[in-house]
């Protein structure tokens, strides 16, 4: 089961409420091997209200980053078709947090959308 810091959380929570009522987008940096969320890293990216646009070619990927993390404007934490296909390509663990940006709000999901358990350290 993965883990996250909550200092790592916070930070999430901090930008999805400056960023909305547009998506927040960012991708989680940690160690594979001990599947510890450690690090938010921000990236270039387009915010819309629905939509999230990743300047993909501007993100320097690094076997530091194991998943993504983005913001649903809405009550929501379920991915998207097009979230689905961003986390298949994106690493192993992705986080969609939902309005109104909590420690209660937000959800873990695999590669393929599958929801999973993600432990708050
Ligand atoms: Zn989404």
């Amino acid at each position: 089961m993965y883990k996250i810091k909550r200092e790592v959380l916070g930070a999430i929570i901090e930008a999805s409420k400056n960023t909305y009522p547009h998506e927040f987008f960012g991708v989680l940096g940690g160690s594979p091997g001990e599947k510890i969320v450690d690090e938010l890293i921000v990236v270039p990216a387009t915010y819309g209200r629905n939509f999230t646009l990743i300047k993909s070619h501007l993100i320097p990927f690094d076997s530091k980053m194991i998943g993504t993390v983005h913001s649903h404007p809405s009550y929501s934490s379920r991915p998207s078709k097009q979230d689905i296909a961003t986390f298949g390509k994106m690493g192993s663990i992705h986080l969609i947090i939902a309005y109104p940006f909590n420690s209660e709000s937000f959800n873990a999901f695999d590669s393929k959308g599958i929801k999973t358990a993600i432990e708050l350290i």
